[in-house]
């Protein structure tokens, strides 16, 4: 094959702002509302727990945000990121359609996160920040901001859901050779935690549930503050790095995308990969349907009701209008940890409303085959929760076998799955089983969202 199987850039073609898609929507996202007064929530109710760079950057409504360069100098490490075109898997699957993936993994965490750990953990920083503190699931954002954390002189504390630092050890261990300290969810370290503790020694924890126990334990000292891997606006603006330079690559490629498809947990790798495509088809310069790809045990876009609830499972933070399966919903252990939240990132969920975008859910062993054929086409083994968005674009090209169609596919390679192999290992035991939708814990959930007038 003399063909070119990847597309990079220079250093100096590498984007140096990030993209805000609220810039070009025909209507505003709705605010987020203090739980109390209901009111639109202000600076000041972030202010405990976020800088105030990044609150900016939450309701800013700039088209551009430069990205500073001492955030460039620690994306220098890895970035560009490559896009391949998978013509082995292509040939595999016999289809006229062509394949390209944006691959995130070869950052220092193994994933898209670090592209927000990064200016998290400077913006805190440079606001003379001492601490920060998060949750993780499946062990990414919390290896990312630990790496950030370094970068920038930063402590960190994380929150690791009980379930994932259990079965995965080597992620715990990643995060402490990046020098943080690590707790398992719930722990003793926090009085959430401790009274969840008290009620369940066994509880296995959530996302929800570490989320709350971070953000206590920052909203206690003005030394320390809380990061975020995803749904806040900030979190996908900074996501959008990925977008801008596969633009320009598949301009190198000379392809337009006809498809593009990412997984969604909270949405930051899908808005980070499709908001500057977004744009572009919103300036009428490209038409390419955009799709969200969701665990069937998790389905918060697809199943999910549109209503302002909690981000976290203890009803701490700001009521935020979004998909949502209920704040105090916890999702059966699929191995996608990362696809794990009861919610979907505000803007996406308001995108999803307005149409730009449509959405699917698939089972994990239907992802987890899509995930084997890929690594043993192109040499790649994805985490588990890419797996989703190569079952959806894998079908998506033998669909075109039947039709003829010479569909442009762009898929969201967010992360590798060389600590995931516990994952890979219960799928090839044949250990690994579906979930059924959860409807009765789903409607239970539901009942106990906030009331809030319309
Ligand atoms: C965290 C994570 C996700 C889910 O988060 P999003 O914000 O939806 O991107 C997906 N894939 C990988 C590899 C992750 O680390």
């Amino acid at each position: 094959m003399s063909e070119p199987l990847r597309y990079l850039l220079n250093d100096d073609e590498v984007p140096t702002a990030w993209y805000n898609l609220v810039a070009d929507l025909p209507a505003p996202p709705p605010p987020a509302l203090h739980p109390g007064t209901l009111q639109p929530a202000g600076p000041d109710d972030f202010a405990p727990l976020f800088p105030m760079e990044l609150i900016m950057q939450e309701v800013t409504t700039d088209r551009y945000v430069d990205i500073p360069g001492e955030v460039m100098d620690v994306y220098r490490l890895w970035r560009a990121t490559p896009l391949h075109r998978a013509r082995r898997l292509e040939a595999a699957l016999g289809t006229p359609a062509r394949i390209y993936y944006k691959y995130e993994g070869t950052s220092p965490a193994g994933s898209h996160k670090p592209n927000t750990a990064v200016p998290q953990a400077y913006y805190n920083a440079a606001a003379g920040v001492r601490k920060l503190t998060t949750e993780t699931g499946a062990g990414q954002w919390g290896t990312a901001l630990a790496f950030a954390c370094q970068m920038f002189g930063l402590e960190c504390e994380v929150w690791q859901v009980r379930a994932s630092y259990d079965q995965k050890p080597y992620r715990r261990a990643m995060m402490q050779a990046f020098g943080a300290e690590v707790h398992p969810s719930p722990s003793d370290a926090t009085e959430y935690g401790r009274s969840l503790l008290a009620a369940d020694p066994d509880n296995p924890g959530s996302l929800g549930i570490a989320i709350s126990e971070a953000v206590e334990v920052a909203a206690q000292d003005p030394e320390i503050r809380y990061a975020l891997g995803s749904v806040l606006n900030h979190v996908l603006m900074h996501q959008t790095i990925i977008g801008e330079e596969a633009l320009l690559q598949m301009a190198k490629a000379g392809d337009t995308p006809d498809l593009i498809i990412g997984c969604t947990g909270g949405g930051s790798n899908f808005a980070g990969l499709s908001f500057p495509f977004l744009r572009e088809k919103l300036a009428g310069n490209m038409a390419p349907v955009v799709r969200a790809v969701e665990p069937a045990a998790c389905p918060s876009l697809t199943r999910g009701v549109y209503a302002y609830d909690f981000g976290d499972t203890a009803g701490t933070t700001p009521l935020m209008k979004m998909h949502t399966l209920g704040h105090d919903f916890i999702p059966d252990p699929i191995h996608a940890g990362g696809l794990r939240y009861h919610g979907m990132s505000p803007l996406i969920s308001h995108v999803y409303e307005l149409g730009l975008i449509e959405a699917e859910a698939i089972n994990q062993t239907d992802c987890f085959a899509a995930g084997v054929q890929f690594a043993r086409t192109e040499g790649i083994v994805p985490a588990p929760e890419p797996t989703h968005a190569l079952a959806a674009t894998i079908a998506e090209a033998l669909a075109c076998r039947e039709t003829g169609e010479e569909k442009v596919i762009l898929t969201a390679l967010c992360g590798h799955g060389m600590l995931d192999m516990a994952a890979y290992d219960r799928y090839f035991e044949g250990e690994m089983v579906d979930y059924d939708y959860p409807v009765e814990q789903v409607e239970a959930a539901l009942s106990r969202i906030p009331q809030v007038p319309a």
